[in-house]
């Protein structure tokens, strides 16, 4: 007999996003967390460099420049009613974060402490703004630590370790969800009025990525296996700065504090490129002007790399250059970036205060997801109608406030506002809403033959080899750079990987701990993500944000300033919808 619970709220992943929802819900709704890893080992805990509002705490700045340098650094495709909300509700959120507990570093003042990130400016004088609040270069961490000391306090259930396999949605509506113990195997069905979907982002198609083990699209995979859309997958953010060959992230908040990109010419090459901003360029154009650089054979001794470099002699020299009065020592450095110092000298045997340090862009960030909107309602379809009781927040969601490509701490801040937003809808939902009856023995047989199904499929194919085959084909043709040819290889290839897929062969045929099963079956999500990753940059034929397309290298806003939105019921289908734009026509992005 599988295990049954009920709640009024439903909230799947313990990341930043899920454990702010899971605490606003919970101040008036009995709520529960589902999660596959222990909460606190959520990716959110490695987010380093920063979460941005326009606090002003150190320099001029304002909520409205923050909204504008968001809508540009996403290349205009951002819903710029969500991005006023995000970037308003911001200034608040950091303040509650404050009053949670959250040890932020301090200026010599007491107020929060800001610094510079990419893309963040001061709208009159085009230069960088100090916007990102920061706890050393542990911020994420402080975040979730903090947030799940609250929601402890607060009574909030946590089922640490559960998978989620499907959700209960039947007639527009969602009851709940149906998850796997890890540790025993045995099946559970959460019947709920209220579910969000909280768990982050899929950066595991690609081979050199940043992302962790865990972030295999589950549920948005579930979501398409539901008949449900996906919205904008063809934009996914490669970050210009992951460890060489490893793609650990050195986050943007070295560059933040003064570092430099230096190619084999010892030349600081994004000067030229962006003679405003420079190395604090936003994320995707740093990362093409690396790739333009490397097969321009300027990589260092003309291979595929270039460097970071933040010895202090050489981010003075560069701050007197330009005209920044600031100076640097090493001491600075190792308080300030003390995680991303140690990950060099670990990671690469190199010590960033004395040498400069190899890196590549790292595939890091989706952009797109499941469409929301502006109340983490779950979407339907580009029409707007929604599926009652089903929301989403956080990495996991596309709402959609970073449109084509995010700037650096934008996603802290979308956690915090928008999984706020969902936890109190989802109260002020389950509040007047009644449970509805579910077969419940059904759902979980179900789920059962599925996994079964899998665990004793007699095959041949190891989902290692399948693994591999997908993530080079997508750092091959699904990278920074695209081409048509390129992508229809890359969904031919996902296309035999997922025939292949049909005849794997699960070693283990255990039910406790059974990771050789589970990762197999993430596998499955990783498959049908990158399909409709391929299938969205394919239509896409324009170059936006973080989509670059060398056969149409030109944003084109008569034809694209849409949403794409992704369907599969048997065979994929496409369709788009407007960005909705309020204040901020679409313009030129010169940095
Ligand atoms: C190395 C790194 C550094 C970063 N630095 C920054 C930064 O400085 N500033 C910034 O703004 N952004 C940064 N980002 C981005 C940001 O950290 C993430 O986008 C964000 O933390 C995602 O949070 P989330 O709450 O959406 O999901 P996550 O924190 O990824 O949590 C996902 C949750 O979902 C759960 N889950 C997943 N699948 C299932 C399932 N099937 N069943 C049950 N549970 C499931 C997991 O257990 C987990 O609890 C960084 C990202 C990385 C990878």
């Amino acid at each position: 007999m599988p295990q049954y619970h009920q709640f009024d709220a439903l909230v799947i992943g313990a990341g930043g996003a899920g454990l702010m929802a899971a605490l606003y819900a919970s101040k008036s709704v009995n709520t529960a967390v589902i999660s596959k890893l222990y909460p606190t080992r959520s990716h959110t805990g490695t987010a380093q460099g920063g979460i941005s509002a326009a606090l002003g705490n150190l320099e001029e700045d304002h909520w409205e420049w923050h909204a504008y340098d968001t809508i540009k650094g996403g290349d205009f495709l951002c819903d710029q009613d969500a991005v006023d909300i995000m970037c308003r509700e911001a200034i608040d959120a950091v303040i509650d974060l404050e009053h949670m507990g959250l040890p932020f570093d301090r200026t010599p003042d007491g107020k929060i402490s800001q610094r510079r990130f990419g893309g963040h400016t001061n709208n009159i004088t085009k230069k960088p703004v100090m916007r990102a609040c920061h706890a050393a270069d542990r911020t994420g961490h402080m975040i979730l630590q903090t947030l799940y000391q609250n929601c402890i306090k607060n009574n909030v259930k946590f089922f640490d370790e559960f998978q989620v396999l499907d959700l209960l949605i039947e007639d527009g509506r969602c009851n709940g969800a149906v998850a796997v113990q890890l540790a025993t195997g045995e099946i559970h069905v959460f019947h709920s009025k209220a579910t969000l979907i909280a768990t982050g982002g899929f950066g595991k198609m690609w081979k050199v990525t940043s992302n962790a083990h865990s972030l295999t699209g589950d549920l948005p995979a579930t979501i398409l296996r539901r008949g449900l859309p996906l919205e904008d997958m063809e934009f996914f953010q490669f970050h210009p700065t992951g460890v060489y060959k490893l793609g650990i992230l050195l986050s943007e908040a070295a560059r933040g504090e003064g570092a430099v990109f230096i190619n084999g010419k010892g030349e600081r090459f994004m000067a030229r490129y962006m003679p405003t901003l420079k190395d604090l360029a936003p994320r995707d154009i740093c990362s093409r002007y690396i790739y333009k650089e490397i097969r321009e054979g300027r990589g260092i001794d003309g291979k595929d790399y270039v460097y970071l470099d933040f010895r202090p002699e050489v981010i003075n020299r560069y701050f007197e250059e330009d005209g920044n009065p600031k100076r640097v020592d090493a001491h600075y450095l190792e308080t300030r970036l003390p995680d991303i110092i140690e990950f060099a000298r670990v990671y690469q045997g190199i010590d960033p205060i004395k040498e400069p340090v190899p890196i590549q862009p790292t595939a890091h960030y989706a952009m797109g997801g499941i469409p929301t909107n502006n109340d983490t309602e779950v979407l339907m379809d580009e029409t707007g109608r929604i599926v009652e009781g089903l929301y989403a927040a956080g990495e996991v969601a596309c709402v959609s406030v970073h449109g084509a490509n995010r700037l650096g701490t934008n996603s802290l801040v979308d956690l915090v506002v928008f999984g706020k937003r969902g936890g109190l809808r989802m109260a002020e939902y389950a509040r007047s809403a009644s449970f509805r009856p579910i077969n419940h023995d059904a759902a979980a047989r179900k789920a059962q033959s599925e996994l079964d199904a899998l665990r004793n499929n007699d095959g041949t194919e190891r989902p290692s080899a399948i693994r591999k085959a997908l993530q080079q084909t997508m750092d091959d043709h699904v990278g920074v750079y695209r081409t048509g040819s390129g992508l229809e290889e890359a969904i031919d290839t996902i296309h035999e990987l997922q025939e292949r897929f049909k005849r794997v062969r699960v070693e283990d045929k255990s039910y406790r701990w059974n990771t050789d099963l589970m990762e197999t079956w993430e596998l499955g999500n990783l498959l049908a993500l990158a399909e409709v990753t391929a299938f969205s940059a394919l239509w896409r034929q324009e170059s936006r944000g973080a989509h670059y397309r060398e056969d149409y290298p030109e944003r084109d806003d008569v034809n694209f300033l849409r949403h794409s939105m992704v369907w599969k019921n048997g065979k994929l289908e496409i369709r788009s919808k407007p960005v909705r734009i309020t204040r901020i026509p679409p313009q030129e992005r010169k940095y």
